[in-house]
């Protein structure tokens, strides 16, 4: 959500900065602004709307500064306005901020600084802090800049990725972090801070990864680290980055999201990558060594997340329960935080997110650690929140994500979720031989046959354009492809506004049949798997009602070839491996009907890539 970058050193700033903030783009927002040092004083220049208005704004003015902030908003308190934009100056002008987050007690601050005659400009709780930062430092003998924004986050409940600069300090950034990512570039007499590492990694491999409450205090030369509480210097811990420049470029495609859709043949392998015995083809799962013993004695398993990442779950639950016969539960993050869940020591909680960085997961899997439970992370995002918060977990090595609709990350967070599975039901016994190695065998094999999908684009697009004009759509599917048929719902939903339902099949009589008429297409996922027969069936239903059917169906099914309006085929595969393939033509689908309706395919309206608050 909302993105933050900033520099110091010795190159110009400007260009950096708005490089980075490009970078985050994908991150979505809804304003952007930034703050240079020009000739001595502070200019903030900020607008409403995409980084490149803020460029065009910019194009006259002078922007040369070795040091600068640089924010892109996703307004929480504050219709999104060139006012309420970030960066924010405090009154007495000491002070100009960048904040993602929520500052959750801002009313009651905002009534104290009233008190002491502050007065504001916009609507939002940054604004507030930056008062309240100011308030600290002049009431201190403006002493030190770093104290007064230790002192004033002591202050504050809520999230905060910030960065600070301070007018009697000019040659200096001071950074913190709390429930909201923030990473440091290290280079020669220089810094780089972002929300995460993509506009660092062009210039430097050594990232520093702030901790919740850490305190930085940056000059060209010099990095102290602290925390809010305690005036000790603490070692960085440096680690290094792989990313490549090119996963942050399109590479031809026309949008992230269809590129991200064409590299799952090899995210999906570079998930299993290394994972599997070449010869035995045991499943070998290294983050998760320590704890398996613990995690093959758990009497349940509590998987947490949002979104996409809830619908990978959903598989996940039903490869675990199937083949590795323990009892699982899936459940929203936002939910469970909330709902006083019972957990217990022996159960093992689970949190998948594609960003690691996900507010409401991050929550779920603190109360999981104090209630005693064993806590894992799948996540893509190497260094992440919830993969240094968790026990133990696994990387799903998917590489960059940028566009918001997530595509290849899920695709690899059901791959990792079935080696899991299998690896479990190797651990309990409790798969055959004969099941276990056509599982693996087909899970390898899932590249080319992506491949395969994928070369039927084209295909794919024309009946895209057939739909595109359509209010309404329903998704239905059973078994190891209701999951599935969410997830294609969400796409579709998510990128081109369209108004989407995923539901079981089998539930369809229990309510949703009542929209079917001519004007609805009904998209069924219907390979042939164990319901196959109960999903033709639910296909009669609809077209006994006249719904238009859209069917993902397994290559040569004729009867259904016949009996349905247009047909996306994937190729045959176990039918536990099916929704790596089935999700794909859905993904496709959204894309194009997205593309046709003009809408903005990688940064849908209202939605932000890495849901960093609750
Ligand atoms: N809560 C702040 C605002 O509404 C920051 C939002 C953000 O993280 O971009 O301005």
């Amino acid at each position: 959500m909302c993105g933050i970058v900033a520099y110091i050193g010795t190159k110009n700033a400007y260009p950096i900065l708005i490089k980075g903030l490009k970078r985050l783009e994908y991150r979505g927002y809804d304003s952007a602004g930034v703050a240079l040092k020009v000739n001595g004083n502070t200019e903030i220049y900020k607008k409403k709307g995409k980084v490149s208005e803020l460029e065009n704004f910019c194009a006259d003015k002078n922007t040369f500064s070795n040091i600068g902030i640089a924010h892109t908003r996703w307004a929480t308190h504050g219709e999104p306005n060139d006012i309420n934009a970030h960066p924010h100056r405090s009154m007495k002008g000491h002070f100009t901020i960048i904040h993602n987050g929520i500052i959750e007690n801002y009313e009651r601050l905002k009534k104290d600084l009233a008190a002491k005659n502050y007065s504001f400009y916009g609507e939002t709780d940054s604004e507030i802090l930056a008062n309240l930062i100011e308030y600290m430092y002049v009431e201190d003998g403006m002493r030190s800049a770093e104290v007064a924004v230790r002192m004033a986050l002591t202050r504050v409940v809520g999230a905060y990725g910030l960065v600070v600069m301070c007018n009697n300090e000019p040659n200096k950034l001071i950074a913190a972090r709390k429930s909201s990512p923030l990473a440091i570039g290290l280079g020669e007499g220089e810094y780089y801070l972002a929300s995460d590492a993509t506009p660092i990694v062009e210039y430097t491999r050594n990232v520093v990864y702030l901790n919740d409450s850490d305190v930085a205090i940056l000059t060209p030369d010099s990095f102290t680290l602290k925390t809010v509480q305690k005036d000790e210097e603490i070692t960085p811990d440096v680690q290094r980055i792989e990313m490549s420049v090119g996963e942050l470029e399109k590479n031809g495609f026309d949008h992230f999201m269809l590129k991200e859709i064409f590299d799952q043949p090899r995210t999906i392998a570079d998930s299993f990558r290394g994972r599997i015995h070449p010869e035995t083809k045991e499943v070998f799962l290294g983050g998760l060594n320590e704890v398996m013993p613990r995690i093959a004695e758990a009497k349940r398993i509590i998987i947490i997340a949002c979104g996409t990442s809830w619908h990978a779950a959903l598989i996940g639950e039903y490869l675990v329960e199937e083949y590795a016969q323990v009892p699982v539960e899936v459940e929203y993050a936002s939910e469970y935080r909330y709902r006083r869940p019972i957990i217990r020591e022996d159960d093992v909680v689970l949190a998948i997110s594609q960003s690691g960085e996900t507010a409401d997961t991050l929550a779920a899997i603190r109360l999981a650690k104090e209630k005693g439970a064993l806590v894992l992370g799948i996540c893509n995002v190497v260094g992440s929140s919830i993969a240094r918060e968790t026990h133990a977990g696994i990387y799903t090595h998917a590489g960059v994500e940028i566009g918001v609709a997530s595509t290849k990350a899920f695709t690899a967070q059901v791959t990792v979720l079935t080696l899991l599975a299998m690896r479990l039901a190797r651990v309990h016994k409790a798969i055959s031989d004969e099941r276990y190695y056509n599982v693996i065998n087909d899970l390898m094999a899932i590249p080319d046959k992506i491949n395969l999908v994928l070369e039927k684009h084209e295909q794919i697009k024309q009946i895209a354009e057939k739909y595109k004009d359509n209010d309404n759509a329903l998704y239905l599917g059973r078994g190891y492809l209701f999951p599935v048929a969410l997830e294609g719902a969400l796409k579709l939903k998510e990128i081109s506004y369209i108004h989407a339902e995923g539901y079981a099949a089998g539930e369809m009589k229990h309510g949703p049949i009542a929209l079917v008429d001519s004007n609805i297409p009904v998209v069924v996922v219907a390979a042939k798997d164990r319901y196959y027969e109960k999903v033709v069936s639910n296909i009669q239903e609809v077209k006994a009602r006249k719904g238009n059917i859209i069917a993902v169906v397994t290559e040569g099914d004729s009867l259904l070839r016949d009996m349905v309006e247009d047909i996306m085929e994937i190729p045959k595969s176990d039918e536990v491996v099916t929704p790596l393939l089935a999700v794909v033509p859905l993904q496709l689908f959204a894309y194009y009907i997205s593309v046709s309706r003009g809408c903005d395919v990688d940064q849908p309206r209202n939605l932000a890539k890495s849901v960093t608050v609750e």
